[in-house]
């Protein structure tokens, strides 16, 4: 019997030719062009920049934004192929799947659903292209849980909007061509797109981040920065648009985990077959060790499973919030302990830079946190199975 690797469950069994094949061009791209680099790029705090076309070029940027994307140039795929790129460039690191969440599902699909014409032919064939690059502001220094109590403002002055008001936290915002700022106005919360170069909107970067050090997070700042009407998303109603924006951008993170937990994984049943402890057997002979690699890979596969499970129901249009809360809880949480166990299974070797397992370790503490913390996750699961709201 051959080793099962990570398709212990034979879950490839379940999978159409087509999300096989997606699956390998992501693998393949990540073997090849992102692990390569990424060890260097994550100890120096660099976002390897080069690659966005690449990814473009693949068509992982946008790529599950429906058949109403095409238009634009993009690739229109299932949700659950669209799981497999997630999933094999968080294999790589975290931090480029954040880019390609961030311009997928917090930029191009704002613009797609809420936008103009003019501001999807505009944006949306150079975002997919990779020609420009797109951030996302919703979170600010003191409303990160809640950004519904957020204190930027737009105010109506003739044809224009005034925005005052500062976000943190931003994945790509001091790379990024294009900003879409969620603010408040009199009739309630609104999405703008801020170009680069506006006057009175500025980036900086967010230095000294032990997480996430191939990605670019930035703080946004607006100091009376006027943009004209054109610039408001004229379909985004309230703070539920923008909250559908982090539903999409949820599901990718979803099968995204599952990608770093596999590369731990591996790493740590690699690692516990030939290192040698006692009497000159390798260490993967002892109980307490295969039990650890029993648990790990048990998770990845329920994990696996739950992935899939969710992505079906997209496609299907069956798919809603609560229920990605429960994919991005649970995943998110499995990936960090198949970190911390690997880490484990490998003793002093595990804290080098030698192994990705402590990048892996680190992004997950990132990957636990934004985009809606466990414990926010598990107060939606807890609403929906209880019809009580927590939150306070
Ligand atoms: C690297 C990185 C990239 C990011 N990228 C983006 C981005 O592109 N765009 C963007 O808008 N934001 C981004 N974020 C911000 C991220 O979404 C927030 O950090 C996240 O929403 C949590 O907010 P906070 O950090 O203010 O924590 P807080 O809200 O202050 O929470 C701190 C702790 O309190 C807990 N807590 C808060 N309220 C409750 C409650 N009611 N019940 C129980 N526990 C509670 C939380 O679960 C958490 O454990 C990013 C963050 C990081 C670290």
């Amino acid at each position: 019997m051959p080793f099962p690797g990570v398709d212990y469950l034979l879950f490839d069994s379940q999978l159409t030719p087509r999300e096989l094949l997606v699956r390998q061009t992501a693998r393949r791209f990540v073997d090849e062009r992102v692990s390569p680099i990424v060890r260097d790029c994550y100890r120096d705090a660099v976002f390897p920049r080069h690659l966005v076309t690449e990814m473009a070029e693949l068509g992982f940027l946008g790529a599950n934004l429906g058949p109403e994307s095409e238009p634009y140039g993009c690739a229109a795929i299932k949700n659950v192929e669209y799981g497999f790129i997630m999933q094999e460039l968080e294999r790589g690191d975290s931090g480029i799947r954040s880019f390609a969440s961030v311009q997928g599902s917090l930029v191009m699909y704002p613009i797609l659903q809420y936008g103009s014409e003019e501001q999807k032919s505009h944006w949306l064939p150079r975002l997919q292209a990779g020609k420009a690059i797109g951030c996302f502001g919703l979170t600010e220094p003191d409303f990160g849980s809640n950004p519904a109590g957020m204190r930027t403002r737009a105010e109506r002055d003739g044809a224009h909007w005034v925005l005052n008001g500062e976000k943190t936290w931003i994945t790509n915002g001091s790379i990024a061509d294009l900003a879409i700022v969620w603010a408040r106005t009199p009739e309630g919360i609104q999405g703008f797109l801020i170009e680069r170069g506006t006057p009175g909107f500025s980036a900086s970067e967010i230095h000294d981040k032990w997480s996430m050090r191939a990605s670019v997070t930035s703080s946004l700042s607006m100091v009376d920065c006027r943009v004209p009407s054109s610039a408001a998303l004229p379909g985004a109603k309230g703070l539920k648009s923008a909250l559908a924006c982090l539903t999409q951008a949820r599901f990718g993170i979803g099968w995204g985990v599952i990608g770093a937990a596999m590369d731990c994984y591996e790493t740590a049943r690699a690692y516990t077959v030939t290192r040698k402890q006692f009497d000159d057997r390798p260490i993967a002979s002892h109980q307490l060790v295969q039990e650890k690699l029993a648990n790990m890979i048990t998770e990845i596969t329920k994990a696996q499973l739950l992935a899939l499970h969710c992505g079906r129901l997209k496609d299907a249009g069956r798919l809603d919030a609560a229920h990605v809360s429960m994919l991005k809880r649970n995943n998110a949480t499995m990936a960090i302990e198949c970190a911390r166990t690997s880490r484990d299974l490998l003793g002093a070797n595990g804290i080098t830079g030698e192994y990705p397992i402590m990048r892996h370790l680190s992004n997950l503490e990132t990957v636990r946190t934004y985009e809606g913390t466990d414990h926010i996750h598990a107060l939606v699961i807890g609403e929906r199975v209880t019809g009580i709201s927590a939150y306070r």
